[in-house]
């Protein structure tokens, strides 16, 4: 199996004009396979990997917890395998579509589960309906410091029910697993895998790299169209994502090569790692910039939304919309770009204190705002 290496690295391109069949592997690398599970929505897929072991198999990431889902791996199981058992389940991080169906696969096949140890326990917690930040005073003081309306928390709540029919609840969690960490190597077949964690759109995310392969497989780390969701969340009100984020695409830009072909979890696979990284980092410091012009009068968060996020947002899609818009405004705060301050009414404004900021200006040549906030 070989794919044609393309003569330059410095634009985004795809081997692949299409995500594989139904229930069909597709080869991609020597002992490297794609899998594409249905999801809901513009996303419309998710994409998994498996490795081949000696006489076994690995499986990293495992698709929604679902009976769609389910009856697609009952395909592979029965006809690609080769009746060879599986070994091991990686999940790259804990949302829904990439853990909903690790503990069916590990229960099958009584393997281990092998997550970071953030990525584990918050899943176990969700998983065990370790309350909703979102209600209670904790959710209703973050709202309110957005400037969001009272009556937001009922609007969300009712969101909530809707998004457990359609099958993006948190799944059963597993109650063991493996650890994984930062450095550490997987051999698998006569590949070494190294794990090298990113964070940002999850805490702990694990990504596979092989340097012999020239592979990495990147999860929801690095994707070749959509922009990850990085997002402040009630649960930890002051928490800085984006600098995580960001600090991480410093870190792959560093460590991964530029001829590395990138199997990411949604889109296709591709190469040309160095130019999105680049272009997914130009795209969060023109967002702040945006954001640091628009304050330069004192802004509230809800009002920055269409600096972002160009259509009428829904309750589901304004909460994400927030979460990203308060995660830039984190940053410009980290960097002492932005003031804030708290009114009567408890709500947060935020005001331009960069002396620089009118050199550094441009507002008739920002990106034009994304569509709406992409929910992976
Ligand atoms: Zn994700």
């Amino acid at each position: 199996m070989s794919i044609t290496t393309p003569k330059s690295f410095d634009e985004i391109t795809y081997p692949f004009d299409e995500r594989p069949a139904r229930g069909k592997l597709q080869a991609v690398a020597p002992g490297v396979y794609w899998l594409a599970m249905p999801m809901s929505g513009s996303l419309a897929y998710i994409n998994l990997y498996l490795l081949e072991d000696h006489d076994s198999w690995w499986i990293v990431d495992t698709g929604l917890a679902n009976a769609e889902t389910s009856a697609v791996w009952e395909e592979v199981f029965t006809n690609e395998l080769g009746g060879k058992p599986v070994v091991g389940v990686i999940c790259t991080h804990m949302h829904p579509d990439h853990i909903g169906q690790a503990k069916d696969i590990t229960d099958r096949f009584r393997c281990p589960l092998y997550m970071t140890q953030s990525e584990y326990y918050q899943a176990r917690t969700f998983a065990n309906g370790g309350g909703n930040s979102r209600s209670g005073w904790i959710g209703e003081r973050f709202y309110t410091q957005a400037g969001m309306p009272k009556d937001y928390l009922q609007q969300l709540a009712k969101m909530w029910e809707s998004r457990e029919s359609e099958g993006m609840s948190m799944p059963t969690m597993v109650q063991g697993y493996e650890r994984l960490h930062d450095g550490q190597i997987l051999r698998i077949g006569d590949t070494d895998w190294q794990i090298i964690v990113g964070s940002g759109h999850s805490p702990e995310h694990a990504c596979l790299y092989s340097s012999a392969l020239k592979v990495l497989i990147s999860g929801d780390q690095i994707l070749p169209i959509i922009t990850s969701n990085v997002s402040v969340h009630p649960t930890e009100p002051n928490a800085n994502p984006l600098k995580n984020w960001m600090d991480s695409h410093d870190h792959f830009l560093e460590v991964i090569p530029q001829d590395t072909f990138v199997l990411p979890a949604h889109n296709l696979p591709f190469f040309g790692v160095r130019p999105r990284l680049r272009d997914l980092i130009h795209h969060h410091e023109d967002r702040m910039l945006a954001i640091e012009e628009a304050c330069v009068e004192p802004q509230i968060a809800k009002d920055l939304l269409p600096v972002l996020f160009a259509r009428k947002l829904d309750s589901r899609q304004m909460m994400m919309a927030l979460g990203e818009a308060i995660a830039h405004i984190h940053l410009l705060l980290h960097r002492n770009r932005l003031q804030r301050s708290e009114d009567d009414e408890g709500v947060f404004h935020y005001r331009s204190v960069d002396p620089s900021l009118s050199r550094r200006a441009h507002p008739d040549d920002h990106e034009a705002p994304d569509d709406q906030p992409a929910y992976v």
